[in-house]
């Protein structure tokens, strides 16, 4: 009789001993994360794009032309919603999402920077968070960065920003449009004292978010990658294990919670 080898094992191991052994270990998560809440990603075989197409990349000169017309469309596709929209408005978190999360409590991640609009991490639990592509559940003003929550279509198109009157958007950020910057000082703050990165459900093929996670490997720090596919960085990483997240997710924090519970030597 053979024994049946599990594939993952000595590389989930490997994984859980670099993130314990982290001080300061920061996550790049992407759509793959929340593939298994029922949100398709954009690219490979089952992705949106690869079905539908790339979107046009001119989205926010579309915006900006006439922010009224585009107001009305937003109104529209909430009546009728798109297929990313429906299922993003019903999805839960799944088990990489709460492995986060308890990898947060327990002090090892110090900060996931994700490039989804689900909200799935902050339903999960994790707290200390930049959603670097905005969240399709909020609005935020152009000007002043400020957001809320979008509940409702607003009566009158733009709507306008109660704290300083600018011209309020869905948080969501489009193609051609400038990344927050209050995200983007978060993102640098936090990956600058980071010396291990965890890059789960994400090609990394998106900049600058992806640029956050390479500057850490580049400063001689370890990244591991939790991913279905290989991908361009797979070879950089000190350990990279392709799968699907919700299982070596939950596998890797089971090890990280071992070994942190083992008396010192
Ligand atoms: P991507 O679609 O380019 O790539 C997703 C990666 O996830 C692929 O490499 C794929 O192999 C992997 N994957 C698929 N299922 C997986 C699973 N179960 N477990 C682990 N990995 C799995 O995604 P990206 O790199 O995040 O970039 C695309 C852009 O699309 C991002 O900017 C993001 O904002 C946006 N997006 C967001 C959502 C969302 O909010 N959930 C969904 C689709 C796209
Ligand atoms: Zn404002």
């Amino acid at each position: 009789m053979t024994e049946s080898v599990d594939p993952h094992q000595e590389l989930i191991e490997r994984a859980a001993a670099i993130l314990a052994e982290s001080h300061y270990c920061i996550a790049l998560t992407g759509a793959g994360i929340s593939a298994e809440s029922g949100i398709p990603t954009f690219r490979g075989k089952d992705g949106l794009w690869t079905k539908h197409g790339e979107p046009p990349l001119n989205q926010y000169e579309q915006f900006s032309a006439d922010p009224a017309e585009w107001w009305q469309n937003v109104a529209e596709r909430r009546r009728h919603p798109d297929e990313l929209t429906a299922t993003i408005a019903t999805a839960q978190p799944n088990d990489a999402h709460y492995a986060m999360a308890e990898l947060e409590r327990i002090g090892v991640i110090k900060h996931i920077i994700t490039q989804n609009v689900d909200g799935l991490h902050r339903a999960a639990g994790t707290g200390s968070l930049t959603e670097i592509h905005g969240c399709s559940t909020l609005l935020r003003c152009i000007s002043c960065n400020t957001r809320s929550p979008f509940d409702e279509i607003p009566e009158l198109f733009p709507p306008r920003c109660d704290q300083c009157g600018g011209i309020v958007k869905t948080d969501t950020v489009m193609f051609g449009e400038p990344i927050p910057p209050d995200c983007l000082q978060r993102c640098y703050e936090e990956s600058s004292k980071a010396d291990c990165v965890i890059l789960v459900g994400t090609t990394a093929v998106v900049s600058p978010a992806a640029d956050f996670a390479f500057a850490i490997g580049q400063r001689g720090h370890p990244m591991i990658e939790v991913n279905l596919d290989p991908t361009i960085i797979s070879r950089y990483c000190a350990v990279a294990i392709h799968d699907k997240a919700g299982e070596l997710m939950s596998r890797i924090t089971a090890e990280v919670k071992d070994i942190l519970d083992e008396p010192p030597a």
